[in-house]
């Protein structure tokens, strides 16, 4: 470990990794340049967002066997979103990356230089690399700035530096090639992680998240639309977008406050099933629905309509609903691979998925909450693999690949899920009148049974065949409030 006073402020300063060439000092931040036997101040650095994650410098994990400490991070945007890079340093003084996406997390190690690695311009979601025997996928490709940086970093790194990366995948593993520094990429290899199979100390507390960022990543908040000043509610450091159900004004979300985006012209005509807000319990865990989108297969009339749930501790989850019913969907940590011997089937968890059609989907309206930016006619391309009843679906843009997968979910499922807020709720809701009066009904007939049992309660027990009398008197006070539920349906 180096240690050294800062040249702006006099604070200690000191650089646990030998391959640490910057460090922000933690009192002034001015970013120092690690040169032979002293440091040179560079200018300030940015101060990072003060987000949602339980990581900081000094947290502390174990990653296949091996200790590391948390000593530096940068914040990254892109267009549609922000993400914290921790930098860890191994007990053997290898470095890695601990990627923070709201709550995604992988780690990965350097590996080296890749000096087999197309060039960055002509890299698409799709594309192949070989690493080690082992076919990696090309999974999301993009440019972000650096918008803010702490502790100790293994480059140098300033306002408006810009980091070009491509994330591959192989099953649960990830390959990370980084051009950020320089024609040779940079190698980084590891997996999608969790805090808990790190073994993590020295998290940060709830208490502290929320004294920080104000709540917890996940708890739904709400502001006021900036186009028409409606409430808006949505999950906090997830949603990264929001589209106003009222007036389709969309703003942006990954800053301090709502940026305008622009505005949706269509606003909802048609009648959903589900509604923004709607709760529901699946699995045992409890669901806010928070965005939906309608979408139209390019070329075609029909539409279906996908609704995208949230979950703290479980993260998304989707719910389509089309002519064929409905679909639950979930998007896959654990990627298929090609099936042996065939080239139109990959293989996921045992059982080979046939290729099925290949289409464009084309959305056509959206409303509420996303964790990406969403807006009429964006374009996706699908092509859905099968297995039995279960289907695998790739979908793929400019800029990512993803892979998912969906079962079937029957209508009493769906209503289960959300109790009676779905179809039936619907019905229910709109005839709120008309049941109201049913309820008050049945409160006076259980009123006016009580009653009746109360003065004629001797008679029925004393007097023979009078119990008969009684069940006719009750089915009488009881008939509007039975045929009143029955007309409600
Ligand atoms: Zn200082
Ligand atoms: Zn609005």
């Amino acid at each position: 470990m180096y240690s050294t006073a800062c040249p702006s402020c006099g604070a200690p300063v000191s650089f646990k990794s030998a391959a640490s060439v910057m460090a922000v000092c933690e009192y002034c931040r001015a970013t120092l340049v690690r040169e032979a036997d002293a440091v040179r101040d560079i200018g300030k650095m940015s101060a990072v967002l003060e987000d949602y994650s339980p990581i900081r410098i000094t947290t502390q994990g174990v990653f296949e066997g091996r200790s590391f400490a948390v000593v530096g991070r940068i914040q990254l945007r892109y267009e549609a979103g922000y993400w914290n890079e921790w930098y860890v340093l191994f007990d053997d003084g290898q470095g890695g990356w601990l990627s923070d996406a709201s709550g995604q997390y992988t780690l990965t190690v350097d590996i080296g230089p890749a000096s087999d690695a197309p060039v960055f311009e002509v890299l698409k979601p799709g594309q192949p690399y070989l690493h080690d025997g082992e076919v990696f996928t090309a999974a999301d490709i993009r440019s972000a700035q650096c918008t803010g940086g702490e502790g100790e970093l293994p480059f140098r790194v300033g306002e408006g530096w810009e980091a070009r990366v491509a994330d591959f995948r192989q099953r649960r593993r990830f390959l990370t090639l980084d051009y950020s520094d320089g024609l040779t990429p940079l190698r980084y290899l590891g997996t999608a992680v969790d805090l808990d199979s790190l073994k993590c100390q020295l998290l940060r507390s709830d208490e502290e998240i929320v004294h920080r960022a104000g709540r917890l990543r996940g708890r739904i908040a709400s502001l006021e639309c900036p186009g028409c000043g409606g409430p808006l509610a949505y999950p906090a450091g997830v949603a990264t977008q929001l589209v106003c159900p009222a007036c389709g004004t969309r703003s942006d979300l990954t800053g301090d406050q709502a940026v305008v985006l622009g505005k949706q012209r269509e606003l909802k005509s048609h009648t959903v099933s589900l509604e923004l807000g709607a709760q529901a319990r699946i699995g045992g865990q409890s669901y806010t629905l928070i965005g939906m989108m309608r979408c139209q297969e390019a070329g075609e009339t029909g539409f279906w309509t996908e609704y995208l749930l949230y979950s703290p501790r479980k993260g998304f989850l989707w719910l389509v609903e089309s002519e064929d019913g409905w679909e639950r969907v979930q998007v896959l940590d654990d990627w298929p691979v090609p099936a042996p011997s065939s080239n139109s089937a990959v293989r996921l968890g045992g059982q080979n998925f046939q290729k099925k059609v290949s289409y464009r989907s084309v959305v056509r309206y959206a409303a509420g909450a996303f964790n990406w930016q969403v807006k009429a006619g964006d374009t996706v391309g699908i092509t859905d693999w099968q297995a039995g009843r279960d289907k695998l679906t790739q979908e793929f843009s400019d800029a990512e690949l993803v892979w998912s997968r969906a079962v079937p979910v029957s209508q009493g499922e769906i209503d289960g899920w959300f109790g009676r807020t779905s179809k039936s709720a619907t019905g229910a809701a709109k005839a709120g009148p008309k049941g109201e009066s049913g309820g008050g009904l049945g409160v006076m007939a259980k009123y006016f049974s009580g009653a009746y049992l109360f003065f004629n309660l001797p008679i029925t027990l004393f007097a023979d065949g009078s119990w008969i009398l009684t069940l006719i008197g009750l089915a009488l006070l009881w008939w509007p409030v039975i045929s009143n539920a029955s007309g409600n349906d």
